[in-house]
């Protein structure tokens, strides 16, 4: 019937859709061309220690587009997993840490970080996940203790027995785990002493608040008391404050990553930050 064809039709013309889809639809277009052309670049935001000496970084992705500028992996990243680019992607962001561990292997102080890098769930799950880490790592001859990776507790949810499998056959060849925006998921207990993880990383979401909500404060507490008990480090995401760094330091949480420190900046301001951080007239000031 007409009539009817018409009302569903009303459906397809909402402009804030229609729009919605078109920018979607030339994204993902620009997004295949963007590997090629070399627009994705790696972002490396440090994370320290105590002393607030860089022991590492996470090492972040971010578009260089031609006309929309700097996009945000919050924006790309979804789109790169619906469309199955995010396979070619991930590959391309793990070479390149790699290759990055790889140059720094004769400097006496970059030498010794560790890069973290997030995978998302398609790339864990293809089958030959654990043996395409492997040989990247082994392609540049490194020590796979070099290398973190940063899973999500919905990733590991998705199948745990594939969990399980994948992450003890890299664990045993050396290669280390944390478990990124901890808290926000399942965070049961059960799964966390059934799988080799070596890191819980505190979402950034309760590490905003917890100078200031009673409950997001016993949150944290309660996460630094879990991973301890269990043998595993915790690390803080979204430090922005002296006081949320105290607050970290007291209920025993000894390695941070936030703006406090130092926000993701390409390599070379990286570089720039582990060499003044490593200079020792600079410890020996603030000692
Ligand atoms: P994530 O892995 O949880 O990364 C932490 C995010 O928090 C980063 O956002 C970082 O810039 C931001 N951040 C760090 N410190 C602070 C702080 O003190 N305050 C605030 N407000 N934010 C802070 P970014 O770089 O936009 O990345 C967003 C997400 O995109 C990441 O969340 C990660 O899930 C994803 N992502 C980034 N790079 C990759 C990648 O290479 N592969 C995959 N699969 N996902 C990636
Ligand atoms: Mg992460
Ligand atoms: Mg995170
Ligand atoms: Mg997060």
């Amino acid at each position: 019937q007409a009539k009817r064809g018409g009302r569903n039709k009303l459906l397809f013309y909402d402009p804030v859709m229609q729009a919605a889809l078109e920018t979607r639809a030339v994204l993902e277009c620009d997004l295949r061309c963007a590997l090629a052309e070399q627009q994705l670049v790696l972002y490396y935001q440090m994370q320290v220690n105590q002393t607030g000496l860089i022991i590492g970084a996470e090492v972040l992705i971010r578009w260089q587009h031609p006309q929309r500028g700097l996009v945000s992996p919050l924006e790309f990243i979804p789109l790169a997993e619906d469309t199955g680019l995010i396979l070619p992607i991930g590959k391309w962001v793990m070479d390149s840490a790699c290759a990055q561990l790889k140059a720094w292997e004769h400097d006496p102080v970059k030498s010794k970080l560790q890069l973290a890098v997030n995978v998302s769930a398609m790339q864990f799950h293809q089958e030959d996940f654990a043996e395409q880490v492997r040989r990247t790592l082994a392609r540049y001859d490194l020590s796979p203790n070099r290398l973190k990776l940063e899973l999500t507790e919905s990733l590991v949810l998705d199948d745990i027995e594939d969990a399980i499998v994948k992450m003890q056959q890299l664990r045993d060849f050396g290669v280390r785990f944390s478990m990124d925006d901890f808290g926000t998921g399942y965070s049961s207990l059960y799964y966390l002493t059934k799988l080799p993880i070596d890191q819980l990383k505190i979402d950034q979401s309760f590490v905003r608040n917890i100078t200031l909500s009673q409950s997001d404060a016993v949150i944290v507490q309660t996460i630094i008391g879990m991973a301890e008990s269990l043998g595993i480090e915790s690390i803080a995401e979204g430090v922005e404050t002296e006081e949320q760094l105290r607050f970290l330091e007291l209920q025993g949480c000894h390695l941070y990553q936030g703006y406090f420190f130092g926000r993701p900046v390409p390599l070379a301001d990286f570089e720039a930050q582990c060499d003044y951080s490593a200079q020792p007239d600079l410890q020996a000031k603030e000692s």
